[in-house]
């Protein structure tokens, strides 16, 4: 497969002209990215990279990271972790207050802003320095010691998390909170901060292409069962209230940001990263959606 030819045609056929939406500015520091960025990065299980435009320069991965602590929480409680959070897709925006109501505060997946919540108050109740912990996993998986989180991005973030922090009151009223309030945001909102290129984002899910293995030194993260879930719900829920339609035009696992990126996975294939900051109404990148929806299709290799 001529994969870098597949993305130099993906690259000359978009053009962020195209897109109708926005860059992200309900957190403000977001709203001052460049609209024009544009980058892919894909790495294959045979260790060969391909890239095109931006894919090495950092940007906020905003929602990517709940699959990062999603996995630090399934390492740490395994099968119990499904009594604090359901894995149905929710049909709402990733921010949504509803549904906690009726489900007794557990939230319908660990990828909506309520579940990655609950995930936090898990990891910040179960280990000593959850921040640094998060770290150490991300930098290991990625083969890069230097990535961190993007401090302007997380006070920005929690100047204006009304929402959030309402979010984790309301479970707490309800009872699947344990922690106090002030650590799971900060937790949760430096998260969200994590600032990553493409090529890393596409070097770190390569352990979901993977079996959970580090492709690079074959250490073990995740067992093969807890990367069948975790591609499951990155299938079904990875897109919020627009799973379907990512399904649908892409056919692969993936999560996206409100930063722009999105990354999916095709099982023992690759692992590919995108990102263009221009979102739909959905939150989703506009042009990462139509860049992956032309992979899968000039590749002919989706997971369906
Ligand atoms: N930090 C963002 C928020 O909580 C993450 C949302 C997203 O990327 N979809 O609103």
């Amino acid at each position: 497969m001529d994969y870098q030819k597949i993305l130099n045609t993906i690259e000359s056929e978009m053009n962020y002209r195209d897109v109708e939406g926005k860059v992200a500015s309900y957190i403000p520091e977001l709203a001052k990215v460049d609209p024009r960025k544009f980058g892919m990065h894909i790495y294959c299980g045979d260790k060969q990279h391909f890239c095109f435009g931006d894919s090495d320069e950092n940007f906020s991965i905003q929602s990517i990271a709940k699959v990062f602590s999603l996995s630090m929480a399934m390492i740490l409680m395994g099968e119990d972790l499904w009594k604090r959070v359901d894995v149905e897709p929710s049909g709402d925006p990733f921010n949504s207050l509803t549904q906690l109501e009726y489900e007794q505060g557990v939230p319908r997946n660990p990828f909506i802003n309520a579940g990655a919540l609950v995930i936090s108050d898990i990891l910040v109740a179960q280990l000593e320095d959850p921040k640094q912990e998060l770290l150490d996993f991300v930098r290991k998986i990625t083969g890069n010691p230097e990535i961190d989180f993007d401090k302007k991005i997380a006070a920005s973030e929690k100047s204006t998390g009304y929402r959030n922090i309402a979010l984790v009151n309301y479970m707490k009223a309800l009872g699947n909170i344990k922690c106090e309030v002030e650590p799971i945001v900060d937790f949760y909102f430096n998260l969200c901060s994590l600032s990553m290129s493409c090529k890393e984002l596409a070097q770190a899910f390569m352990i979901y292409a993977n079996k959970g293995k580090i492709l690079d030194t074959g250490e073990e993260i995740l067992t093969p069962t807890s990367v069948k879930r975790i591609n499951a719900l990155m299938q079904t829920c990875g897109f919020y209230d627009e799973a379907g339609e990512f399904s649908f035009e892409v056919g692969l696992p993936g999560k996206s940001g409100v930063g722009g990126g999105i990354v999916a996975i095709h099982p023992d294939q690759y692992s590919v990263a995108v990102w263009s900051p221009i979102l739909n109404h959905k939150g989703n990148s506009e042009l990462g959606m139509k860049a992956l929806e032309r992979l899968t299709t000039l590749s002919g290799l989706s997971v369906f």
